[in-house]
C-alpha cells in the first residue's frame, strides 16, 4: 500500500473501532469511493464489495435515485422531532411498510439502529401483556441467533458464543432452546414452550437464516412450527428480519417465503438500501389494539430522539421505489444461481465442510478458521472484499452486481479459499 492518507494514521490513535481488539488489528483499509458494487481504495485499487457493508447496500453504493431523494430532503427538511410535528417522508414510509408487510403487521414503529428496533419488540411485547393486567416477562429465543449488541438483546444472542458469553449473568437469564429442526430438538421446544408459557412474553427468532451466527439456514417449516406453538398457546412471535428483509432471500421478506405473519417484525439493515442509519419495530393490530385504550399509562413509552429521521425516510422510500421499478428480486434468483455455480468447486477443497447458498447469500464452511487477518488479508490482494468470520468465508453482494464481478468474486472465493487451505494444511 502505497498512498495511506494522514486522517486514518491520527485517527486511529481516537478511534474505537467494531468488534476489535485494538491492539493487535491491522489498519483498515480507506475507502474513498463507492459506486455500485465496487469500493475504491485511497492507493486506487477497486475491489468488488461481496459483503454490502454488513448486508445494507442492496443496490449499490451511490445509487443515483437514492442520492436525489436524500439531496431534495437535505434541502428541505433534514429532521423534525416526530413528536407533535409530522413530516412526510416518515408518514408515506409507515403507509408504504403497511402494504409491503405480510398480514396486518400495519403499525410502524422507528429508530435508528437494528439492535434498538429489537430492544423495543422486547418492550413492546412486556408491556402488551402487563396491558392486558398480565405478567409475561421472559423471552425464548434459539441458539446460534443474533439481535444485536445492546443489553436485552444480548439477552436473546447465543448465550454460549463468543461475542456476548462474557456478559452471562449480567444480562437476563431468558430461555434458548436449539431451533426445532429434527424430532428431539421439536419436543425440547415444545417442552420449553409449555414450562415457560405461562412467563413468556413471546418467542424470538431470525427467519430461515441466522446470519451473524454463521449464515446457518433452517427450513420455512422450522419457523411454520415456531408460528404454531405461539398460536397454540396465545404467545407472541418476534420475528427479526434485519437481515433477511428487502429481497435477501428472494422474496421481500422471509416471512413471505414460509408463508407465516409474526406478531411483531424488526427491520433495518436494508430499509435505506445502506446509506442512512434507520429501523423500525412493526405490530400487527392485536398487539397494537392492547395499547390503544383510554387510559395514558397504555401508551408505549419510547421516542428515540432521531426516530423516522427525514433524511433516512427518504432514502427508505427512494429504495422502496428501485424495488419497485427495479427487476431486484429476479436479480437475487440469478446472483442465487450464479453463486451456486461458482461456489461449488469449492466442495473438493480439503478441510471444506459445507457449500451453501440461499438467495443472495453464499457460504464457504471451513473445518476450522485460521490465521484470519492472513486469509482477509489474501482477499483483497484478490481484489475483493469479503470478511470471513467464525467457520465462514461468506459473501452477500449487492444485488446489483455485475454478471463478471459476481463470477470474479466466486472465482476469487474458490481460488483464495484453496491456497489458504493448503498453505495452512487445513484437511
Ligand atoms: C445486524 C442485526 C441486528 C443488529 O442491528 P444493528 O443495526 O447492528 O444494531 C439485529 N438482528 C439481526 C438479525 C441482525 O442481522
Amino acid at each position: 500500500m502505497t498512498s495511506n492518507p494522514d486522517w486514518l494514521a491520527e485517527g486511529l490513535n481516537h478511534i474505537w473501532l467494531p468488534y476489535t481488539q485494538m491492539k493487535t488489528v491491522p489498519a483498515p483499509l480507506p475507502v474513498m469511493r463507492g459506486r455500485g458494487a465496487r469500493l475504491t481504495l485511497a492507493d486506487g485499487r477497486e475491489l468488488i464489495d461481496g459483503i454490502s457493508s454488513w448486508w445494507t447496500t442492496v443496490h449499490g453504493y451511490c445509487h443515483p435515485h437514492i442520492e436525489a431523494a436524500v439531496k431534495a430532503q437535505l434541502e428541505t427538511l433534514p429532521h423534525v422531532m416526530l413528536g407533535g410535528l409530522a413530516h412526510e417522508q416518515a408518514y408515506r414510509l409507515s403507509t408504504r411498510l403497511a402494504a409491503l408487510l405480510p398480514g396486518d403487521l400495519s403499525r410502524v414503529f422507528y429508530s435508528e439502529s437494528g439492535s434498538v428496533s429489537v430492544e423495543i419488540a422486547m418492550k413492546m411485547a412486556v408491556q402488551y401483556w402487563l396491558n392486558k393486567g398480565e405478567r409475561h416477562t421472559r423471552f425464548l429465543s434459539f441458539t446460534g441467533g443474533y439481535h444485536g449488541d445492546t443489553f436485552m438483546t444480548m439477552s436473546v444472542c447465543d448465550p454460549d458464543e463468543g461475542m456476548h458469553s462474557l456478559f452471562t449473568g449480567v444480562v437476563p437469564d431468558q430461555i434458548v432452546v436449539p431451533l426445532p429442526r429434527d424430532e428431539e430438538s421439536i419436543a425440547a421446544f415444545e417442552a420449553a414452550m409449555d414450562k415457560h408459557g405461562a412467563e413468556i412474553a413471546a418467542v424470538v427468532t431470525e427467519p430461515l437464516v441466522q446470519g451473524a451466527g454463521g449464515m446457518v439456514f433452517h427450513d420455512a417449516e422450522v419457523l411454520r412450527r415456531i408460528r404454531k406453538a405461539c398460536d397454540a398457546r396465545g404467545l407472541l412471535l418476534i420475528v427479526d428480519e434485519i437481515f433477511t428483509g428487502f429481497g435477501r432471500l428472494g422474496q421481500m421478506f422471509a416471512c413471505d417465503v414460509a408463508g407465516i405473519v409474526p406478531d411483531i417484525m424488526t427491520i433495518s439493515k436494508a430499509l435505506t438500501g445502506g446509506t442512512l442509519p434507520l429501523a423500525a419495530t412493526v405490530a400487527r393490530t392485536h398487539v397494537f389494539e392492547a395499547f390503544y385504550t383510554d387510559q395514558p399509562g397504555d401508551a408505549l413509552m419510547h421516542g428515540p430522539t432521531y426516530m423516522g429521521n427525514a433524511l433516512a425516510c427518504a432514502a427508505a422510500n427512494a429504495s422502496l421505489d428501485l424495488f419497485e421499478t427495479e427487476p431486484r428480486l429476479e436479480q437475487v434468483a440469478a446472483i442465487e444461481e450464479s453463486l451456486a455455480e461458482g461456489l461449488a468447486p469449492a466442495r473438493d477443497i480439503p478441510g471444506i465442510v459445507d457449500v451453501r447458498v440461499r438467495g443472495a447469500i453464499g457460504v464457504i464452511q471451513v473445518k476450522e478458521m485460521r490465521s484470519l487477518d492472513d486469509l482477509k488479508a489474501r482477499f483483497v490482494e484478490a481484489g475483493v472484499w469479503v470478511r470471513p468470520f467464525r467457520d465462514i468465508i461468506y459473501t452477500t453482494p449487492p444485488y446489483v452486481v455485475g454478471e463478471d464481478d459476481l463470477a470474479a468474486l466466486t472465482r476469487a472465493m474458490v481460488d483464495v479459499t484453496r491456497k489458504w487451505a493448503s498453505d495452512v494444511g487445513l484437511a
